[in-house]
């Protein structure tokens, strides 16, 4: 038995007043997830409920878990390890496991961590009445309730994510998001567009529209919409003045939808286009679908059309029988294309995945080696990107602060911090670039407005 710590005891309540009830939400993993816990905030909220970081003070603790990677849910398990340390200290705190970990598994999660007391999969909210039985109480449609983003304890109403379609039709040999996230399902146009009106009326700027496989919108709608139709009905709700979407896949990135972007005035000039790697050996036993000839024409198609984009892409390095000359041709690639971010990843076989018969023959030391030769040759594209800024100003809306600093975000979704004194959230400020390193910007604010500017280019 853990002795107990004093640390975890609860303040009293002072007499006579009716306690609310706080919830505490931890989240890994995608965008997906943050939007999901969002709305499990935005319920619990309408329900009464107080939100407060401290798990030892709250009565509903939510993990929301990734399997991505094994490093992910090394760590959800950690976390539930401690949070069995706190139930055997409160045990009248309520705890529920939510996400990707949980799909199918609610059998043998159960034996593994007895002291959770729900679990249920992505999506589900209407199961968390069960430890919050509160939530009954609830006029609002709880499925209509708006997807918050609060990516600060503060709290920020400026951006929102909003998923726009569920799940992935791929079958990528690594990835087990098929596994637990099942097939796309899009939500209904209506659906997306007054969920962002309700948002927009909130005060809300900018909308982060999600997917695994954003741009394969719609196609299981009636009329078969796509992104680029969606993109056009945002772009006139008013009072959003930003709209950005994620992830995309090559395959899907039609002409269309980057035409889409390059002519609405509220598109942000930024596309998420994970390669994963730059050989097409690799590629076509990572089942990807598209060869690296493929991917260049899309990129050289994106950055003709669209004046200005930025492009992210992710990599994996280490996938079963990649080579040296293989993670060269990453290497290569990503030399030949200098794109604006690059998120990289040892590979991890995942369960069920068809990579994971496969012998997982990278030994980690060189999967390291790989993963830090591309952040190395990024930095150094970043590096050179982002010196020739210095002097340029860029719009960014200013989404909180950190660490003294306010942030905020250029079109082309890159990070600017500036100090000044007042309250600039939610303000679109031209900033002007002072200091520059591969990961950041630093800058002076030289204009301020409620609104974006109209038909702005990424460098103002
Ligand atoms: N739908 C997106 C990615 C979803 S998963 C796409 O098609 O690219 C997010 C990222 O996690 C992937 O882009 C990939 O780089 C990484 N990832 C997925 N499975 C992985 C695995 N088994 N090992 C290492 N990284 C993985
Ligand atoms: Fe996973 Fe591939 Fe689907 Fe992306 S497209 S979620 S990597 S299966």
């Amino acid at each position: 038995m853990i002795p107990l710590n004093p640390r975890l005891a609860r303040a009293p309540e002072p007499a006579g007043v009716q306690a609310a009830k706080r919830y505490c939400i931890w989240t890994i993993g995608c965008q997906m997830n943050e939007a999901e816990s969002a709305k499990a905030a935005a319920m619990l909220s309408q329900a009464g409920y107080l939100q407060t970081h401290l798990e030892e003070e709250a009565d509903v603790i939510i993990v929301n878990s990734c399997v991505v990677r094994q490093a992910a849910e090394d760590k959800v398990a950690g976390k539930l390890g401690s949070l069995a340390r706190l139930k055997r200290v409160r045990p009248d705190v309520r705890i529920a496991l939510t996400g990707c970990m949980v799909t199918g598994q609610e059998q043998a999660l159960a034996e593994r961590f007895p002291h959770v007391d729900l679990f249920y999969g992505p999506s589900q909210f209407e199961r968390l009445v069960e430890i919050a039985p509160e939530l009954a109480h609830v006029d609002t449609d709880l499925a209509e309730l708006p997807h918050f983003y609060q990516p600060d304890a503060a709290g920020s109403d400026v951006t929102a994510f909003v998923p726009i379609i569920y799940g992935c039709n791929f079958v990528c040999s690594y990835c087990i998001v098929p596994y637990r996230r099942g097939r796309e399902r899009s939500r209904p146009m209506a659906e997306v567009i007054a969920e962002v009106e309700r948002l927009a009326e909130r005060g809300v700027k900018e909308v982060t529209l999600l997917g695994q496989t954003v741009n394969a919108y719609g196609h299981d709608l009636p009329g078969s919409p796509d992104l680029a139709d969606l993109l056009t009905a945002v772009n006139e709700i008013p009072g959003i003045e930003r709209i950005r979407f994620l992830t995309s896949h090559p395959k899907y990135m039609s002409d269309r939808i980057v035409q889409a972007v390059a002519t609405l005035p509220k598109a942000c000039e930024h596309i998420n286009l994970p390669v994963q790697a730059g050989d097409d050996e690799v590629l076509r036993r990572m089942r990807r679908t598209y060869t690296v000839d493929f991917y260049r024409e899309r990129i050289a198609y994106i950055r003709e059309t669209i004046p200005g984009v930025t492009v992210s892409t992710d990599i994996i390095v280490g996938f079963p029988g990649e080579t040296e000359e293989q993670f060269q041709r990453t290497l290569d690639l990503l030399a030949e294309l200098r794109l604006d971010k690059v998120h990289v990843a040892m590979y991890s076989p995942r369960p069920r995945t068809l990579s994971a018969r496969w012998e997982d023959d990278i030994p980690w030391d060189e999967k390291r080696r790989r993963h830090q030769a591309v952040e190395k040759l990024q930095a150094q594209i970043l590096g050179e990107r982002n010196r020739g800024y210095l002097g340029a100003t860029f719009e960014i809306l200013v989404d909180g602060m950190a660490k003294g600093r306010w942030r905020g975000r250029t079109r082309g979704n890159d990070l600017v911090f500036f100090e000044a004194p007042g309250d600039w959230k939610g303000k679109f400020v031209d900033v002007r670039i002072t200091e520059a390193s591969p990961w950041y910007l630093l800058g002076e604010p030289v204009a301020v407005r409620d609104h974006a500017r109209a038909g702005v280019e990424r460098v103002v």
